[in-house]
């Protein structure tokens, strides 16, 4: 039976190794997953220690997503870019291989199940972490169109912003002038506030009518955003249980060259949390 984990900081929340036996179970390929609590001084360590004992491949998670990158002997092109990678393959003899599924899980989620057309979308991206920096590069591959970029930090949008390099599409403003910014297609919150319960100050004139507002986090850490969104008249409001699925498949399919079904475990692990998305 071949050997995988997630890799995280806490980690015990995690629902990697119940989304991934789930997908074991439905294309018949027998395999272990656990979660593996790493504090980054460790993880170094503890990633020999799970390439020693036959371990074929990682996801990783907080806070360790650029440790993966510089621990990864090649990195995929979408990782580089992204500068965090949160899926590591163990190659023969040529050390980890590492990818960021992040971006495509997003993609997929807001493509697949909602068939949204994100073109030429004027987007909001709350946030400028790990996650936020995923989200604004596959948007983009996605073919939006203008996207803000808005951070509590406000040099960290602005250096996310340097780094896309596009300024006639991609700009970053202050949090505190978002009441002049308009009207936006798509809202994305990357932040990590719903985890610690801490409410975004957000005036309702950022959604039009067909917007769709999405938080990447799920269950109860994403009920605030939610119920903003709700309360703004959003055309749509989901959270990130699809996307985190999707970026577990696509992780898959690296690891095993199959990718499998999403939607019966999304229907399963929607049907657990606490919060339901609305349409
Ligand atoms: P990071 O720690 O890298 O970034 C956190 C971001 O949140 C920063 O931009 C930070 O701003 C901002 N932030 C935190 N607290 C507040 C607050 N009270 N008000 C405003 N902004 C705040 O985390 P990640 O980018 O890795 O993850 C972000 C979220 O996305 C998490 O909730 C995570 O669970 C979720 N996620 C979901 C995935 C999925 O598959 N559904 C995949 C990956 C992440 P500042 O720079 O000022 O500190």
């Amino acid at each position: 039976m071949s050997n995988y984990a997630v890799f995280g900081h806490p980690i015990a929340h995690s629902l990697s190794p119940r989304i991934h036996a789930l997908f074991g179970e439905q294309t018949g390929i027998a395999l272990r997953y656990d979660a593996i609590d790493s504090p980054p001084a460790e993880f170094r360590t503890r990633l020999a220690e799970f390439a020693a004992a036959g371990g074929r491949g990682i996801n990783v998670t907080m806070p360790l997503k650029q440790d993966a990158f510089r621990l990864s002997a090649h990195v995929s092109d979408f990782a580089r870019r992204v500068g965090a990678v949160n899926t590591m393959s163990r190659r023969e003899d040529a050390g980890w291989n590492g990818d960021n599924t992040d971006g495509a899980g997003l993609i997929r989620d807001l493509t697949g199940r909602p068939a949204l057309d994100l073109r030429s979308r004027r987007s909001l991206l709350l946030g400028a972490g790990g996650a936020a920096r995923a989200a604004a590069h596959a948007l983009l591959d996605a073919g939006i169109g203008e996207l803000v970029i808005v951070n509590r930090t406000a040099e960290r949008a602005e250096s996310l912003v340097d780094d896309i390099g596009i300024p006639g599409l991609v700009h970053a403003r202050y949090w505190a002038d978002l009441r002049e910014c308009g009207g936006f297609d798509l809202v994305v919150n990357a932040t990590s506030s719903g985890v610690t319960r801490e409410s975004l100050d957000l005036p309702f004139n950022l959604v039009t009518s067909r917007a769709l507002c999405y938080d990447l986090s799920y269950g109860a850490a994403a009920f605030g955003f939610l119920a903003w969104a709700r309360a703004a008249h959003a055309g749509k409001a989901l959270d990130g249980l699809g996307m985190l699925i999707e970026q577990a498949a696509e992780s898959f399919q690296l690891w095993h060259g199959t990718r499998p079904e999403t939607d019966p475990v999304y229907e399963q692990l929607r049907g657990e949390l606490p919060l339901r998305a609305t349409d």
